[in-house]
C-alpha cells in the first residue's frame, strides 16, 4: 500500500462534499435542518438499525426510491468487496471467490475472477438443492477462495484442500480493534467457539479478513503485513466522536449514508496506521472516569 495517495485533507473534504449533497439533495437529511431550525455542520447520527424504517427517503429527490425496481438497498457493489480483500494482501482477484452468504446474490465478478455464491445453512427459504450446486461448484474450482463468517466457515460439510480462506468479520467484532492475531501468543474464541481471528477455522489456515456491517457494506481489511485492520478510504470515511466512529459511504448515493452509527463500536477509533499512513481502525484508548 505504499503510495496509496491518502491524504487526510482530501478525505475530509471527500466527506464535506459528501454531507453536501446529502442536506442539499435527500430527504432524510434536509429534514435535520428543518427539525434543527439551523444549518448544521455534520448530520446527526443516524444508528445503522434505524436504516430501513428510513430507507425510501435515504435517496436523491431527483432519483427516488423505487420499490419495485430498485435492488436491496445494502449490497453495495462487487469493487468493495474486492477493494476490501486487496486490502487484506490475501486476494487480488486471481482465484475465482465463494462466498457464503444467507441469500443469493446475482454478481457474476469480482474485478476478473468469477464470483458464486454458497448459501449458508441457516439461509432464508432455500432450495436445498441450489445449495448443494453451490457447494459442487466449491469443490470443483481450481484454487478458489472462500470467503465468510468464522461460523459460516466452520460449518461447511469439508473444504476443498487448496481452497484459500477468508474470514468476513462483523465490524462488532472484538477481533477488529487487535493488531493481528499472528502477533499474539494466545488464542481467543469467538460467540461460536471458532478462533475467530487467529490463523485457523477448523484446522485450515485462514489468509485474510475483510470487515463487513450488514448494512455498510464491506468496510475495509486487516494488512497482513501490519495486522490492523485498514477503512477502505477511498469509499469510506470514519469520523470520531465521543460516542464512537460514525461512517459516511463517499461513492454510494443509492442509498444515501452519511454518518451512520453501528450500535456495539463505541470501543472503536479511527487512527493512521504507523506503518501505512491510512486510516485504521483501533481499539480506543481508555478514557479517564
Ligand atoms: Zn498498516
Amino acid at each position: 500500500m505504499a503510495g496509496s495517495g491518502f491524504s487526510e485533507r482530501a478525505w475530509d473534504q471527500a466527506y464535506r462534499a459528501a454531507v453536501a449533497q446529502a442536506f442539499g439533495t435527500v430527504p432524510y437529511y434536509r429534514e435535520m435542518w428543518a427539525e434543527a431550525g439551523a444549518r448544521r455542520e455534520d448530520p446527526a447520527p443516524t444508528p445503522v438499525t434505524r436504516l430501513e424504517e428510513v430507507l425510501a427517503a435515504l435517496y436523491p429527490l431527483g432519483a427516488p426510491y423505487e420499490r419495485r425496481r430498485e435492488e436491496p438497498g445494502w449490497i453495495g457493489e462487487p469493487a468493495e468487496l474486492l477493494e476490501a480483500l486487496r486490502l487484506t494482501g490475501a486476494y487480488r482477484g486471481e482465484r475465482p471467490l465463494f462466498e457464503v452468504r444467507r441469500a443469493l446474490l446475482d454478481w457474476r465478478r469480482v474485478g476478473r475472477a468469477r464470483y458464486h455464491v454458497v448459501l449458508s445453512a441457516d439461509a432464508e427459504a432455500a432450495d436445498p438443492e441450489t445449495r448443494a450446486a453451490g457447494l459442487r461448484a466449491l469443490r470443483a474450482a481450481r484454487e478458489p477462495a472462500l470467503l465468510g463468517d468464522p461460523g459460516q466457515l466452520a460449518e461447511l460439510p469439508d473444504h476443498p484442500g487448496g481452497a484459500r480462506l477468508l474470514v468476513r468479520l462483523p465490524l462488532t467484532d472484538p477481533a477488529v480493534s487487535e493488531h493481528g492475531a499472528h502477533e499474539h501468543g494466545a488464542h481467543e474464541h469467538g460467540a461460536h467457539g471458532q478462533e475467530v481471528h487467529g490463523q485457523e477455522v477448523h484446522g485450515q489456515e485462514v489468509h485474510g479478513h475483510v470487515v463487513h456491517d450488514g448494512h455498510l457494506g464491506y468496510l475495509g481489511g486487516r494488512d497482513r503485513g501490519c495486522g490492523r485492520v485498514h477503512v477502505n478510504w477511498r469509499r469510506v470515511h470514519v469520523r470520531q466522536t465521543p460516542a464512537g466512529p460514525l461512517f459516511t459511504l463517499l461513492r454510494r448515493r443509492r442509498p444515501t449514508l452519511v454518518g451512520i452509527s453501528v450500535p456495539g463500536t463505541a470501543h472503536l477509533a479511527v487512527e493512521r496506521c504507523a506503518r501505512h499512513g491510512t486510516p485504521v481502525l483501533a481499539a480506543r484508548e481508555a478514557v479517564a472516569a
